[in-house]
């Protein structure tokens, strides 16, 4: 590991004006990610600015509904909030499919958002790789592919985006609270994560330097009945192959609402628009579930190694869908 020096800000300013001037800085949350990509020296920072201690560890209830989570609540804590277990279980179903007790008693909701892919080339820093090193290659498109994208990729990138919390944020239009050097701003979970077309190096539309100081969740009646599922290779500790959360309002037989997003099929959690607008209205079966989910993943580009995950991201959101249906009746 390269020696890097250590700095627990004093303030959000200041720290937001060293990462944002010094390009060789990092913000250092749960380090659960980032220190690991720097052992491996695929990240290789010299200066970690701490910022735990500087945001919000708060899950405070939002005037006419929803939270505002603190971007340094842990995701133990979020996950086991009450408030999240009745109103949002997609959200602490999705936290606790992911990592290990410990590592989520760590990890915080700003480092969960910005973890890095596990895409295995840009973890291993003797292989090409354009979003580690930009224009080296990508070396996953001719290797193993079975966790890659199938949609929205690109030939320069097809790495998936890890994290399942984010999933469950996107089928909920959580908004993301930042602050920068150019000042406060908010960003839409569904527009945080860039797609790798044009420069897959960069995972966020966040600028350098700009702090996650919390997320909002609105008030969403819908998500109370909702529910995660990740399908992996094993039943612990690992990525998901294809993960959905999903949630469903049935009114006389037909679709009233319905949220759904996708995890491990593609560069960001990616939300099921078509799918969705394909099902309001329809009756509330099983040919209609199917239909929608063949309309999203229409536009699917596996490669040969991943192509499985067509059909099982399809038989997922059906399965979810017939079994939250089955539920409310
Ligand atoms: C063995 C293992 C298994 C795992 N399994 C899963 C899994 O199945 N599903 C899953 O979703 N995750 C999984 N994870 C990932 C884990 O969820 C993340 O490592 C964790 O959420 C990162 O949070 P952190 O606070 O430790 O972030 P850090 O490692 O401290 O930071 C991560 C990144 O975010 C940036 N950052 C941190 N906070 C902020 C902020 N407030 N504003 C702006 N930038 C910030 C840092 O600069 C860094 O780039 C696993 C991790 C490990 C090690
Ligand atoms: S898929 Fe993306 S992260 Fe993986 S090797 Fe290719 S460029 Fe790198």
């Amino acid at each position: 590991m390269k020696p890097f020096a250590y700095q627990r800000a004093d303030d959000m300013s200041s720290a937001v004006a060293t990462v944002a001037e010094r390009p060789e800085a990092s913000f250092l949350a749960g380090g659960t990610n980032l220190v690991d990509l720097m052992k491996m020296e695929v990240l290789t920072p010299e200066l970690l600015v701490d910022v735990r201690h500087l945001v919000s560890h708060r899950i405070q209830d939002l005037p006419g509904g929803g939270l505002r989570i603190g971007a340094g609540v842990s995701n133990s804590e979020l996950a086991a909030d009450r408030r999240v277990r009745r109103g949002y279980p997609m959200l602490s179903q999705a936290i606790l499919a992911g990592a290990s007790y410990q590592l989520r008693n760590l990890a915080t909701v700003g480092g969960n958002f910005l973890q890095r892919t596990r895409c295995m080339y840009f973890r291993d820093v003797t292989m090409p790789c354009n979003k580690r090193e930009p224009g080296t290659g990508c070396s996953a498109r001719d290797g193993q592919q079975r966790d890659l994208a199938i949609l929205g990729a690109s030939k320069l990138c097809v790495a998936t985006h890890p994290s399942d919390m984010a999933v469950a944020m996107a089928a909920l239009d959580a908004v993301i609270h930042t602050v920068g050097p150019a000042g406060e701003r908010t960003v839409p979970v569904n527009r945080l994560y860039r797609f790798p077309s044009d420069g897959p190096e960069r995972d966020t539309v966040l600028d350098r330097g700009e702090l996650i100081t919390a997320v909002e969740i609105p008030a969403a009646p819908i998500a109370a009945g909702s529910r995660y599922r990740k399908v992996r290779d094993r039943a612990s500790y690992a990525f998901a192959l294809v993960s959905v959360a999903a949630a469903i309002e049935v009114d006389d037989g037909a679709v009233r609402d319905v949220r759904i997003a996708l995890g491990g099929v593609a560069h960001r959690p990616w939300r099921a628009i078509t799918a969705e607008r394909e099902l309001l209205g329809r009756p509330a079966t099983e040919e209609s579930f199917r239909a929608a989910a063949e309309a999203e993943l229409a536009a699917a580009w596996p490669l040969p190694g991943n192509a499985f995950k067509v059909p099982l991201a399809r038989n997922t959101v059906v399965g979810m869908l017939r079994a939250l249906t089955e539920e409310a009746r």
